[in-house]
């Protein structure tokens, strides 16, 4: 029935590839054509921070050999009405079905020379200048990016300064209980951290050609290297105009439906969430792989008349590897949330917490703990009520 179709994914990476994969185990029949920005074969952005930075390539994706994959290519623009994505040099490629999988793109400050971190290709301008002698990196921002970068420039012995304006790294991701702990372990393994303090500006031309960071109390940090971990937008430019709703994100319904015949998945999808009783943007590994499969099962279904799958409400699920240290997070995590400790110790570096708003749990949060935080995380998915029956554990409010 879908035989003589075509859909078009457009973004060459995590969730666009887990489309086709979603689109063909579903039984799509018809042709599928990628179309990625970057130039190499799609491959696996989290090693970027981390193993790639101290010299091993990220993993390639595994791709479906039984697609057209367009490299290189950027799309420019839709035509919803006529059903055609526009590319660079003027193509046009017709569709019956779209997947939007543009991901995110890093914020990159006004300041020259100065290096973010979301592609291969800053992944290996980073580690030449790494590797070219930096005496010291200074990273603006303790985003779990950010956070990971100076984890790995101490790896390499390089010193390393870490800027953010909030009180400690992580903070917004993953709350206050894995900010304070990360603390400790970056200062333990060297690395300073100048927090609760904004970056003015950075200029340039310093003594021997170093950098200047000018923190907003007037201090200035020497720098070789500045590194910004100031977070991603959604990479939704080339959709203005296009009659989508776009709002942090391209606005989708509960089964990633962005219009009739048109997906959307990973990091720059926007869904509303029964769960969280919000809309939810996700820049996470685990969420794109899912969302990537659902959005191209849900699009076989519209493309061939079939019912449409049950909503897409996956928990949101981050890790983040710093120092030999896997810290993993399930839920949405907020400003104000009761942390409770239900096994382990913050202090030994081992531990899992849950995370209370309202008298819910809203998150699970822990360190080197894999097996109890999975366990926990259908007191998130169930939005289950707080009791210190809920775990078996009696337990003491970490910050109230
Ligand atoms: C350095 C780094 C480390 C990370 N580490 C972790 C981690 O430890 N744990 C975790 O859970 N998550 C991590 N993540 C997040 C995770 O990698 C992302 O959530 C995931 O890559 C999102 O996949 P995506 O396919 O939605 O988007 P992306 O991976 O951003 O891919 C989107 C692709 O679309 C392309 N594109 C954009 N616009 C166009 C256009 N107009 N035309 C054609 N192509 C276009 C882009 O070039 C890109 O290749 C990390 C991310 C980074 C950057």
């Amino acid at each position: 029935m879908t035989a003589g179709q075509r859909v078009v994914v457009v973004g060459a990476s995590l969730a666009g590839v887990n489309a086709v994969h979603g689109l063909r185990a579903a039984g799509f029949a018809g042709r599928v054509s990628v179309v990625g920005a970057e130039p190499h074969v799609p491959y696996d952005r989290p090693p970027l921070s981390k193993q790639s930075l101290l010299g091993t390539e990220p993993r390639a994706l595994d791709v479906h050999d039984d697609a057209e994959w367009l490299l290189g290519r950027r799309a420019m623009s839709v035509d919803l009405a006529s059903r055609v994505v526009e590319l660079d040099g003027g193509a046009g490629l017709g569709f019956d079905g779209l997947v939007i999988a543009t991901g995110a793109e890093a914020v990159r400050p006004p300041w020259r020379d100065v290096v973010a971190l979301r592609t291969l290709d800053d992944c290996r301008a980073l580690r030449a200048a790494l590797d070219g002698g930096a005496g010291h990196v200074v990273v603006v921002g303790a985003g779990f990016v950010g956070a990971e970068v100076a984890a790995s420039c101490r790896a390499q012995g390089v010193a390393v300064t870490v800027a953010d304006e909030l009180d400690l790294p992580l903070a917004r991701s993953c709350g206050p209980l894995v900010g304070e702990v990360l603390a400790a372990l970056h200062r333990e393994h060297g690395a300073r951290l100048e927090l609760g303090v904004k970056v003015a500006a950075v200029h340039e031309g310093g003594r021997a050609g170093r950098h200047e960071v000018e923190l907003a109390d007037g201090r200035v940090l020497a720098a070789d290297v500045v590194v910004a971990g100031l977070g991603a937008r959604p990479a939704t430019g080339w959709l203005s105009g296009s009659g989508l709703a776009l709002d942090d994100g391209v606005l989708c319904d509960e089964t990633l439906l962005a219009a009739p015949g048109v997906v959307a998945a990973g990091d720059v999808c926007r869904r509303p969430s029964r769960a969280f009783g919000t809309s939810l943007r996700v820049e996470h590994w685990t969420n794109a792989v899912e969302q990537g499969e659902y959005a191209g099962r849900r699009l076989h279904a519209a493309l061939s008349g079939g019912p449409a799958p049950e909503p897409f409400d996956a928990v949101p699920y981050l890790w983040t590897e710093q120092y030999g240290h896997t810290v993993q997070m399930f839920g949405c995590p907020e400003p104000g949330d009761e942390i409770h400790v239900v096994h382990g110790d913050p202090a030994a570096r081992r531990f899992a917490a849950v995370h209370v708003r309202g008298g819910v749990v809203r998150a699970v949060t822990g360190m080197d703990c894999p097996a109890r935080v999975r366990r926990l995380r259908p007191l998130v998915a169930g939005a289950q009520r707080w009791t210190t029956s809920a775990t078996g554990t009696e337990t003491t409010c970490w910050n109230r």
